[in-house]
């Protein structure tokens, strides 16, 4: 099968290798769209630095299942499949919580964060665990299907862990991909207002066009909580930070006024930001965070795209071969694009 090997940082190689074998519990997927995730980019041109060689990206697929390892009950040879890209035992304590991104003994299919990084889907074939695959539903688009993943870690951000409410005044700073996919994510749970915030014009038109906000405001004018508070004169309900630049955590606690709960969702690098003790004190807002994903935020996304409530094939930009990844790769280091897929 064709696979695009990562052999060094900046070092991206198609290469023709053996398709794996399933072993007991696992299931072989033919992948056939796999989405572009900003750490698969940062993996590649080193700035992403937790990276063991060689590494077959691409966390993000769904496929057909092409065949089945021992032991598998769930699947079988044809089926549309969804893959949760982060794998684990069902057994400890944090899985029998649910919270199963905690997992002790966690593997992940060409993502980044546990010890065991396993082959990704950049590559025309993978092998994952039954437990990481979901059926899709006929009416979503494998495209769509490849974008479940950031589409639940949005659910799981605006929903699950900061409780947005209907009729909520909610501001999301960063109008990239995952912050469109907030956005959408709140517009479907009845946001009242919905200001995004970006320095890019392209990514505010995009706040509009697709993530439906109601107010946008250019992250680089300047005295951003006046122009916050023209438009909310009570504050914000729920401000997220979907950016990732230390900047925009900043601003996000700038926003807050009592009560205004905030999400600490885009940063990944290990930066400061400073609190006044006294003053969070009084404002009783609540700080919540939200990385990676689980079986109930995955079969959550599936339900909004079945029941036709979140369209992510909105966000895609750019759609390219497994044999055009460069040129993929090159997309993804441009500032005008959204989200870039790969279709083996
Ligand atoms: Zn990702
Ligand atoms: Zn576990």
């Amino acid at each position: 099968m064709l696979a695009a090997i990562l052999e060094n940082f900046n070092r991206l190689v198609l290469k023709e290798v053996p398709i794996p074998e399933p072993g007991d519990q696992e299931v072989l997927v033919r992948i056939k769209s796999c989405g572009f995730c900003a750490t698969d980019y940062k993996a590649i041109k080193g700035i992403r630095r937790n990276v063991t060689f060689p590494l077959i990206a691409g966390h993000e697929p769904a496929g057909v299942v092409a065949a089945v390892g021992r032991g598998v009950t769930g699947f079988k040879e044809g089926d549309e499949v969804i893959c949760q890209p982060s794998g684990y035992c069902g057994l400890c304590r944090h899985c029998r919580e649910g919270n199963t991104h905690y997992c002790e003994h966690a593997y992940t299919t060409g993502g980044d964060g546990p010890e065991d990084i396993r082959p990704g889907a950049f590559a025309e074939y993978m092998v994952t665990g039954q437990t990481c695959l979901f059926h899709k539903p006929v009416n979503i688009g494998f495209d769509a299907a490849a974008l479940t993943e950031p589409l639940s870690g949005a659910w799981k951000g605006m929903i699950q862990k900061s409780e947005m409410k209907v009729g909520d005044d909610v501001v999301v700073i960063g109008t990239g991909g995952i912050g469109l996919l907030c956005m959408m994510v709140a517009k479907a749970a009845g946001a009242g207002r919905l200001i995004g915030i970006d320095n890019s014009s392209y990514a505010r038109n995009n706040a509009v066009a697709i993530g439906g906000a109601t107010h946008v405001l250019d992250g680089a004018s300047g005295d951003l909580k006046r122009h916050v508070y023209d438009i909310l004169p009570d504050g914000p309900d729920l401000v997220v930070e979907a950016a990732g630049p230390i900047g925009a955590v900043n601003l996000m606690t700038d926003l807050r006024r009592r009560g205004t709960k905030w999400n600490v969702f885009g940063i990944t690098t290990h930066e400061k930001f400073e609190l006044d003790g006294g003053y969070t004190h009084f404002l009783e807002g609540r700080m919540d965070a939200s990385f990676g994903t689980t079986p109930l935020a995955m079969q959550m996304a599936i339900r909004l795209m079945e029941r036709s409530l979140v369209d992510p094939e909105k966000i895609v930009s750019h759609r390219f071969r497994l044999s055009e990844i460069h040129r993929a790769v090159e997309v993804m280091g441009q500032p005008e694009r959204n989200k870039v897929i790969i279709n083996p």
